[in-house]
């Protein structure tokens, strides 16, 4: 904690490390991926992050959510596939029947809803899986109960809160966060050894070490719902293509961010922008940025 090593990501470090399609892949060498989430009254985050995942180079995206969502996911990404889980009231529940090792990162918690019964999930996921974790919005929510699982994760655990959820990790105010950001970020990235990408108009990635980047595209365009939802897709794709944890995930805001400025200078406005529309238009970023 005593010399921090602060840096600014980059347009020539993006085009640089973005990952390159391989003439001789197969779906299998871009990454498998699992999304844990979606429920019967959040279908769409689960539908946007697995949409976000394959338009950002993944293989193979798969889906657990509870059955009475998979209708309506499936229906907006045809392309992924589902595991069986179990569900109450509309939301997962209990234990998952799958083999973690199957898959090659897995991203939980988006549109997962608050019930207690999915926080088995969630623990499963942490002591299990022995591949990189990514943790997002309801999945925040179940983690903080029990932090001290983050320690015994011998994989990279990647955790994207907003302040908001930020605040509730560590049990303070969102002011008393953004009085400091930087030290509060990562205070919690060291001594829970996970990757901590702290969500904003600017966004602080911090490593494990302490390292800490900035990533500033992106306008508030992205101030809707769903925004968040279309990252973690996009990072769990980089995840899985990239060697190095800490440029997925610069790369990954940096797309995101890019997208949100190229639509809002061309077809949209910052008022009308969709995350929706965000997935489409990454086909515009990274025709520009590879
Ligand atoms: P969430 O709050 O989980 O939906 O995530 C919102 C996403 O949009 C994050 O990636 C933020 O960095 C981004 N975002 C939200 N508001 C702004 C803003 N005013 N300027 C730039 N990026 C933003
Ligand atoms: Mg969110």
């Amino acid at each position: 904690l005593n010399k921090p090593s602060q840096s600014l990501w980059e347009r020539y470090k993006a085009i640089a490390s973005l990952p390159k399609r391989n003439p001789f892949s197969h779906k299998g060498t871009h990454g498998k991926g699992l999304l844990i989430g979606g429920s019967y009254l959040m279908p769409g985050s689960i539908a946007l992050s697995a949409r976000a995942a394959l338009r950002s180079g993944a293989g193979l995206a798969t889906v657990a959510s509870p059955g009475s969502a998979w209708p309506s996911v499936s229906s907006h990404i045809p392309e992924a596939t589902a595991v069986d889980a179990k569900e109450v009231n509309g939301m997962l529940a209990g234990r998952l029947d799958v083999d973690f090792s199957n898959f090659d990162a897995i991203a939980l918690g988006m549109g997962m809803g608050r019930s207690n019964a999915s926080q088995e999930i969630v623990r499963q996921v942490m002591e299990e899986a022995d591949v990189p974790v990514l943790i997002d919005a309801d999945g925040l929510h179940h983690l903080k109960e029990f932090l001290e699982v983050l320690k015994n994760r011998n994989r990279p655990t990647i955790l994207t809160p907003h302040p908001g959820e930020m605040a509730g990790l560590l049990g303070i105010t969102v002011p008393e966060l953004l009085a400091r950001p930087f030290e509060r970020g990562r205070r919690f990235a060291c001594s829970h050894g996970v990757y901590l990408v702290l969500k904003g108009p600017a966004t602080i990635i911090t490593a494990p070490d302490g390292t800490q980047v900035v990533e500033s595209s992106g306008n508030a365009g992205l101030a809707k719902g769903g925004s968040g939802d279309v990252l973690s897709g996009i990072l769990l794709a980089l995840v899985m293509q990239s060697e190095s944890i800490s440029e997925a995930l610069c790369n990954g805001c940096f797309l995101h961010g890019k997208t949100a400025e190229l639509l809002t200078g061309e077809r949209y406005s910052q008022s009308d922008l969709l995350a929706t529309d965000l997935i489409e238009g990454l086909s515009q970023s990274f025709r520009t940025f590879s």
